[in-house]
């Protein structure tokens, strides 16, 4: 009886709210690291008929990285584009063709490229184990099975795909990220020597999604000791980085690393108004994530003014040159569109402008936000 008490004062005394998220069990970091891959791989190969599929940004087609990829019997490699953000419909039609090219399951996918890249690799090895359309899984934890063994190898720092238990699919409905425990990958190769062919505006602009994942956490209601210790960590990088004079090859290891931190910063916590409004941009006009995100975040001075001023004084630097007029031409009813898809995100908004954030922003607001990008 006294133990029966014991365990249901315990019980009480546990408080079950707070998420049990998981991290990437194993990574490597360090140049000339990737070359590790194949003995990484082999002891996951179930036999010779269970391939590895390498799905690679089509960036590395006949590039030197491509041939070293450690193929074995009959693994495959899919060079993918990333011109476009990843769809639903793709994740199922890469699912489809691996399904009718095997007889097995493959042993594990591979993804090496940019968020892009990361993020169909997560799609599709969830999808590999669990019943279609992937459309079905965008939302959060509505996997059922345990994904396909999956390696992430980034090509280019910002997004913290690498360490995220999301993958942000555009679908027929909505764009939105399947977020689940199986999600997140089962190890990544962190090789700063892939960085060095990056064009300097994608590196600025994907650079920056990691600098703004750091200020959205860091002035979130959201933010807690766990976050900011990373989001600091990241915040300082990033101005390293983008800031300071470092020779070529640290600045690209500390913006990986920076990727990381952030990434595990916005794990605990969550991303802010510019998230918001770039997913609304991205949904009606096609706007990839990190240029969106800087587009927005130019703007947002009365929410971020540290943030938004250090951003302005990185642009200056690198001598980068935002579009414009880029919402110019949309009519009454995109303008609409964009602003529900804005509003949608509700977490972010609570996260940026606390509980009562429905009171404190109306659609007029982001439209004439909007209008002046
Ligand atoms: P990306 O993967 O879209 O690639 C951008 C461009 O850089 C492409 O043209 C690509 O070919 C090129 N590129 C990549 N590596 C290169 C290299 N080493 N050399 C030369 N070119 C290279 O870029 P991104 O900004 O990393 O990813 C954006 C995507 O990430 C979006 O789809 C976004 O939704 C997603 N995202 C996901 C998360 C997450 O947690 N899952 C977080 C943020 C963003
Ligand atoms: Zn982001």
């Amino acid at each position: 009886m006294k133990l029966e008490k014991e365990i249901s004062h315990l019980k009480k005394s546990v408080k079950t709210n707070y998420r049990n998220f998981p991290m990437v069990p194993r990574v490597i970091y360090g140049r000339g690291s990737f070359d590790q891959l194949a003995d990484i791989l082999l002891p996951k190969r179930r036999n010779s008929d269970a391939p590895f599929i390498f799905l690679v940004d089509d960036f590395f087609e006949g590039k030197e990285l491509a041939d070293r990829v450690p193929w074995l019997f009959n693994d495959r490699t899919i060079f993918i584009s990333a011109d476009e953000e990843p769809k639903t419909q793709q994740v199922d039609a890469l699912v489809n063709k691996i399904k009718e090219d095997f007889e097995e399951l493959p042993s594990g996918i591979v993804g090496i490229g940019g968020g892009t890249l990361l993020d169909l690799a997560k799609a599709v090895s969830i999808m590999l184990t669990n019943s279609g359309p992937s459309y079905a899984y965008q939302g959060w934890d509505l996997v059922n099975r345990p994904s396909l063994y999956h390696v992430g190898v980034p090509t280019i720092s910002g997004t913290g795909a690498e360490v995220s238990r999301t993958t942000v699919l555009l679908g027929p409905e909505k764009k939105l990220g399947i977020n689940s425990d199986y999600t997140t990958y089962d190890q990544i190769i962190l090789d700063p020597d892939l960085l060095g062919t990056v064009p300097k505006e994608q590196w600025f602009y994907t650079g920056m999604d990691c600098f703004i994942h750091c200020v959205e956490s860091l002035n979130g209601t959201f933010l807690n000791a766990f976050s900011e210790s990373y989001g600091e960590k990241a915040y300082d990088l990033c101005k390293e980085v983008f800031l300071g004079e470092l020779p070529g090859a640290e600045a690209e290891e500390k913006l990986m690393m920076a990727s990381w931190h952030g990434g595990m910063s916005i794990a605990y916590s969550q991303v802010g108004i510019a998230h918001a409004m770039s997913y609304g941009l991205s949904y009606v006009l096609g706007t990839k994530h990190g240029i969106g995100n800087c587009l927005v975040f130019q703007h947002l001075d009365a929410y971020y003014p540290e943030g938004v001023n250090l951003f302005k004084q990185m642009m200056q630097k690198h001598h980068i040159q935002l579009p414009t007029n880029v919402c110019a031409e949309l009519n009454d009813c995109d303008m609409d569109t964009m602003v529900n898809v804005a509003l949608s995100m509700e977490p972010l908004w609570e996260n940026a402008l606390g509980k009562d954030w429905k009171k404190r922003v109306t659609p007029d607001m982001l439209k004439s936000i909007y209008r002046k990008i």
